[in-house]
């Protein structure tokens, strides 16, 4: 009772909803709405028509127009048809070259050419390759044959120093020349790049060829005046020859 009730009270439309329709009566209502309802998005809007609502224009997608398939051909990008497999080994070839185990006698002879060949490792520190003229090892500081220093002191090498490891000192001598009084290098700090032989106008400071000047105490590295003079005085000649060697490039 309360549910008739409900019914009388909620109007017409809520009677004309729970209207039991019969199933043909039904599924023709149905075909008729869904059919209008597709008319109306798919439409043209005849001339005069009235606006087409808004919420339409969202539902209603442009069509694109029709595009064909991409199929490119080797006709359409001439010289990118290339075939990795087009002039390699056949079938035929691979198995011969299977059966008969080519590749493990090429193998086998590149082993026995070099079992002949001079070895290409040398045993070093007994054998030891030849060197550059412009190797860059261990530095040292040049006299001239009078025995004079040549640093006069200018200090364009610690300038240029991009690791900032020589440190120098100078003071003017009774006649009027310059020359250190302190000259360090930290070879902690020093990168060999050459750049303080570069700069140095008079060839005092330089890098020989000695490589081997390792230590087991850092303080060993931290070179004064006298351990860098004492280098230049042993290797003079071995300097003066690679300068000489590349006087042509300077
Ligand atoms: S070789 Fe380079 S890093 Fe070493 S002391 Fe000379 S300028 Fe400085
Ligand atoms: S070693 Fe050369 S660049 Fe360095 S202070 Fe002496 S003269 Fe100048």
């Amino acid at each position: 009772m309360s549910f008739l009730r409900a019914l009388v009270s909620a109007g017409p439309s809520a009677r004309l909803a729970t209207h039991v329709v019969p199933p043909r009566a039904s599924l023709l209502l149905a075909n008729r709405l869904l059919s209008t309802t597709a008319r109306r998005l798919h439409a043209d809007p005849l001339p005069g028509a009235p606006h087409t609502p808004d919420h339409l224009h969202d539902v209603v997608a442009p069509r694109s127009p029709g595009t064909k398939p991409a199929t490119f051909t080797a006709a359409d990008e001439p010289g990118k048809d290339f075939d990795p497999y087009k002039d390699g080994p056949g079938a035929v070839d691979k198995a011969v070259h299977l059966f008969f185990f080519t590749e493990i006698l090429r193998g086998m002879w590149i082993v026995l050419e070099q079992f002949f060949r001079p070895p290409y490792t040398i045993m070093y520190p007994f054998e030891k390759g030849p060197l550059s003229p412009r190797f860059r090892g261990e530095h040292a500081l040049r006299r001239y044959p009078s025995g004079e220093e040549r640093c006069i002191a200018c200090k364009l090498c610690e300038a240029i120093c991009p690791a900032q490891a020589i440190t120098i000192e100078s003071e003017a001598r009774m006649d009027g020349s310059r020359r250190t009084t302190r000259y360090d290098i930290d070879m902690t700090k020093c990168i060999y790049c050459g750049f303080c032989q570069e700069a140095c106008p008079v060839d005092a400071i330089v890098e020989t060829q000695n490589q081997e000047f390792s230590t087991e105490t850092r303080e060993e590295l931290l070179y004064n005046k006298e351990k860098l003079l004492a280098n230049g005085d042993r290797a003079e000649a071995e300097i003066a020859a690679n300068l000489h060697a590349d006087h042509v490039y300077r």
